[in-house]
């Protein structure tokens, strides 16, 4: 039996996550569930999960919670609270699946204290890759893989050395706007970006995945990840989503991991690692799914993928700027204050004004985080329809 904190448990990648505990309850046991605003959700998964305790960021709202769980679960809030979920002192995993940069700190303090971090946050390792690896080897825990991709590359490497890999291939399904013209994307809509070809997911990875910021963020995580540098980090991409990514080995030869998009498929690999447990959940038919295709990714159209390339290979605070800079854009993009095209251009011009730090502390990795996000609302506020 594994003992797991959720933080995040009304998100997209969360209620995946209690599904896949809900399917195997004498394997995995939630003790611990944390949200932002969403109080009523909340309540409802304690009452059905019965952690021993729940933090709700919104601290105006605690009593609500507490009313009805009663004496008997902690109730918690803020971020001192997420750091309490993340020590609680009988979890085994902490899975972190809070959108942005929140989830930073409790995991630091969840590695700190001895506990496993299942990752789906990738704006954590985005932004502080290197002291949350650093961490990790120091406190000897483990930092698994829930983002498809990462899983996929983790599965495929079972366990060996960065020096037999020539490259890690990740799979991109091209997002809505694979085939758009260049000359269409100054209308593209807030609406058309959220509809994702093959995953259902939250609002701001939705619209990364259309502007292709996405697959930038996953090549900087997979770096970190996987203790490989940049230039053998590959996007193609897959419109289909069924190889979810690949490891090409030095002796030429590709190991893929394939089936049909689920993610409660590679949550509960991250959950029950090392362990594969029978679920019937996911199902795939290759026969039926015919063909498999693969295509360059178009930089012209989609420069994301060339700004987190160099954020990546500068490294230092660069990647955080790369991230702070994006959330903001993508902001004012779903407010209508910035075109689809705006978005890219936004990162690139805050990138351009950032001198990167080396190895930086954590605390200037936060400093670099807050200049980017107001670089960032300044520019947008300078050309409000980039394109
Ligand atoms: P959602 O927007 O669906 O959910 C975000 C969750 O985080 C909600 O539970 C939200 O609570 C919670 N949250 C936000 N801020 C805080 C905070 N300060 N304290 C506590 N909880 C907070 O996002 P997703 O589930 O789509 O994504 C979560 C993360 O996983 C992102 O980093 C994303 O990039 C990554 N990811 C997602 C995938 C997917 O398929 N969705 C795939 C791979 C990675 P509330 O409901 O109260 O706002």
């Amino acid at each position: 039996m594994k003992n797991v904190v959720l933080l995040g448990s009304t998100g997209s990648i969360g209620t995946s996550a209690l599904n896949v505990v809900a399917d195997l309850p004498d394997r995995l046991r939630i003790v611990g569930l944390a949200a932002c605003t969403s109080v009523q959700p909340l309540i409802q998964q304690s009452l059905q999960h019965r952690p021993e305790a729940v933090c709700l960021f919104d601290e105006t709202r605690m009593p609500e919670v507490r009313d009805v769980l009663g004496a008997g679960t902690r109730v918690v809030g803020g971020a001192q609270g997420l750091v309490e979920l993340a020590t609680w002192p009988s979890a085994d995993v902490v899975l972190i699946a809070i959108v942005g940069t929140a989830g930073l700190q409790p995991a630091l303090a969840a590695i700190r204290a001895g506990k496993d971090i299942a990752v789906a946050s990738k704006e954590i390792l985005v932004m502080a890759g290197e002291i949350v690896m650093d961490e990790a080897r120091k406190y000897g825990v483990r930092v698994l893989a829930v983002d498809s991709e990462h899983s996929a590359i983790f599965q495929c490497l079972d366990g060996k050395p960065q020096n037999s890999v020539r490259t890690l291939w990740l799979t991109a399904s091209g997002g809505p706007f694979r085939l758009t013209p260049k000359s269409e994307f100054p209308s593209i809509t807030v609406e058309r970006a959220l509809k994702h070809p093959s995953w259902v997911m939250g609002r701001k990875i939705t619209i990364d995945s259309a502007s292709l910021f996405n697959k930038g963020l996953e090549m900087i995580e997979a770096r970190w990840l996987f203790d490989i540098e940049m230039a053998r980090v590959q996007v193609v991409v897959h419109p289909q989503s069924v190889v979810h990514s690949m490891v090409e080995y030095v002796d030429g030869s590709i190991l893929a991991q394939l089936s049909t998009p689920d993610m409660c498929l590679p949550i509960q690999y991250a959950l029950l690692y090392p362990e594969r447990v029978r679920s019937d959940r996911v199902q795939t038919n290759l026969a039926k799914l015919g063909t498999l295709t693969f295509e360059e990714p178009d930089l012209d159209r989609f420069p994301a993928l060339t700004l987190a390339r160099r954020a990546g290979e500068i490294g230092g605070t660069m990647p955080a700027v790369l991230n702070a800079s994006n959330e903001v854009a993508v902001e004012a993009f779903c407010e209508d204050r910035l075109s689809f095209g705006g978005i890219a251009e936004t990162v690139a011009r805050v990138l351009d004004q950032h001198e990167a730090k080396k190895r930086p502390e954590l605390e200037e990795i936060l400093e670099a985080d807050l200049w980017a996000r107001r670089a960032a609302k300044k520019a947008v506020a300078a050309r409000p329809v980039l394109c």
